[in-house]
């Protein structure tokens, strides 16, 4: 019999720049570590690409058999406008344009955040850790390496990246590109030095502060992962992930601090992972200019959210990947014909796929995943699986369930009414339009093509497309 879940697993290491075979440091378990969120926005759908990376990579682990412990942070405190000490502290900039209590922007955003999490139906982690819970912890780490590693400025506690081998590993600078790098903070020894600690300026109060052995402030934001990861996952452990930007600062940061607390040359994590970018055709995503493009949007204009988490997928997660409405629709009609395709074998008995056919295409699925999440590849055998015809219908439904459970579509379970999403601007009821397509194919039947004409302009004028002979048998569409 084909063994279906033969190949071993390789994952592309940043640090290496290669393809490692993943090797865990406590047997049977995987240990990951994802940077969450900067709670002072809504995230925006390339932040949530992220997430749906980590989420598959996390469910690739539980698949090949690994124990999973996932944590994702939840930055509350201290992420600047600025990835290099530059600007002021997101949050306490939204919570003063806003007039609210900075906790509330927070509590507000993550919550947000989880939502997206929900639709796009990531997994929940074993650990949401939240920054402003460890602070404690943070003051702790700092103080060991402050002596060793660390100068004071009037503004904060700053790392001083020369007290550790080999600096920017990860990220690959060459010096020439470190020098070259901005620098706005006075009094810095290097360009890359960063702030451990940040001092509350004389003479003001911030929402978040508390006190250090260096005054009243707020930690760097460099500090929470290297701390959280240890608190919950051990040192080292296996996978940290985080999108392509991180692999410049903030994780070449979070690995000389490793070094430093451990003294040693260890990095922290076995493995650096890193998603790369979604663009829009105009150049990088942002929260501010053009339309914000959120989770909530999609949906309030008529796509289901798992749509986007196949758009996702249809992509390599180090591949950019370019949203467009169309590529978006183009992925909502793949995931209904998988729904469909999927539908006959839903309320079937699952049984064990031991058809040559089930196993030779589960033993391919394995092997792509095992490929370092080759996901464009994994969905098209999906495809061939749900196709298959004159086959065990149990069997196929557990060979779809086996494949489902790495990429997350829910084929089992979601149905054609719950891909229907009603555009928010929609004003007919589902109802209605049944009621007046009746009429037309009706009026059709009659010969009256006079009426039916005029039914289909009235639906037009309503916002729906009528889909005559459309294949899957979706017959209309409520267009945003
Ligand atoms: P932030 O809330 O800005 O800290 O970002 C949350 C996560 O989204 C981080 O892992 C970022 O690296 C990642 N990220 C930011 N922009 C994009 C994008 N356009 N595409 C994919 N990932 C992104
Ligand atoms: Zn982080």
């Amino acid at each position: 019999m084909t063994d279906v879940s033969a190949s071993p697993l390789r994952l592309f290491n940043s640090l290496t720049r290669s393809l490692e075979n993943f090797e865990p440091v406590h047997p049977g378990e995987a240990r990951v570590y994802s940077c969450g969120p900067t709670v002072y926005n809504y995230p925006h759908i390339g932040n949530m690409r992220a997430y749906v990376f980590a989420d598959t990579l996390g469910r690739t682990l539980s698949y090949k058999g690994y124990k999973l412990t996932h944590v994702i942070n939840i930055t509350d405190v201290g992420h600047l406008t600025d990835d290099a000490d530059a600007g002021e502290d997101k949050l306490e900039k939204a919570a003063a344009e806003k007039a609210q209590s900075i906790w509330d922007i927070a509590k507000h955003y993550t919550e947000a955040y989880w939502a997206d999490v929900k639709a796009l139906n990531i997994r929940q982690p074993a650990h949401w850790s939240i920054a402003t819970d460890y602070v404690p912890q943070m003051i702790e780490f700092a103080r060991a390496i402050a002596d060793k590693h660390c100068y004071e400025l009037e503004s904060g506690l700053y790392f001083d990246t020369t007290t550790v081998a080999d600096y920017g590993r990860l990220a690959r600078h060459g010096t020439d590109e470190g020098e070259s790098r901005i620098d706005p903070v006075d009094g810095k020894r290097a360009p890359a030095d960063f702030a451990i600690w940040r001092k509350t300026p004389a003479g003001e109060t911030r929402q978040m502060e508390w006190d250090s052995p260096w005054g009243r402030g707020a930690p760097g934001w460099h500090l929470e992962c290297s701390v959280m990861s240890e608190a919950l996952l051990g040192f080292p452990f296996d996978i940290h992930t985080g999108g392509i930007d991180h692999r410049e600062i903030h994780h070449p940061n979070e690995i000389a601090q490793n070094q430093a607390h451990s003294c040693s040359d260890a990095s922290g994590a076995r493995f650096w992972m890193h998603n790369n970018f979604l663009v829009e055709r105009s150049g990088k995503m942002s929260k501010s200019s053009g339309e914000f493009l959120r989770v909530q949007l999609l949906i309030d204009k008529g796509y289901h959210p798992l749509a986007y988490r196949l758009m996702c997928l249809q992509a390599h997660y180090r591949s950019e990947l370019e949203f467009s409405w169309d590529g978006l629709g183009a992925a909502l009609t793949r995931l209904k014909r998988l729904v469909m395709a999927a539908a006959p074998v839903r309320d079937a008995e699952p049984a064990e796929p031991v058809d040559r056919r089930l196993t030779e295409l589960l033993a391919k699925f394995d092997a792509a995943m095992s490929d370092d999440l080759n996901t464009p590849v994994a969905l098209t055998l999906l495809e061939e699986a749900a196709a298959m015809k004159k086959i065990d219908a149990g069997q196929k439904r557990g060979a779809l369930a086996v494949m489902d459970a790495v990429l997350g579509l829910d084929l089992l379970t979601i149905d054609r009414a719950a891909l229907r999403v009603r555009p928010k601007a929609a004003t007919i009821t589902e109802e209605e339009i049944e009621a007046i397509l009746t009429r037309r194919k009706e009026a059709r039947a009659a010969k009256d093509f006079a009426a039916s004409d005029a039914l289909r302009d009235d639906l037009i004028a309503a916002g729906v497309e009528v889909m005559d002979g459309d294949p899957l048998g979706w017959d209309w569409r409520l267009e945003a």
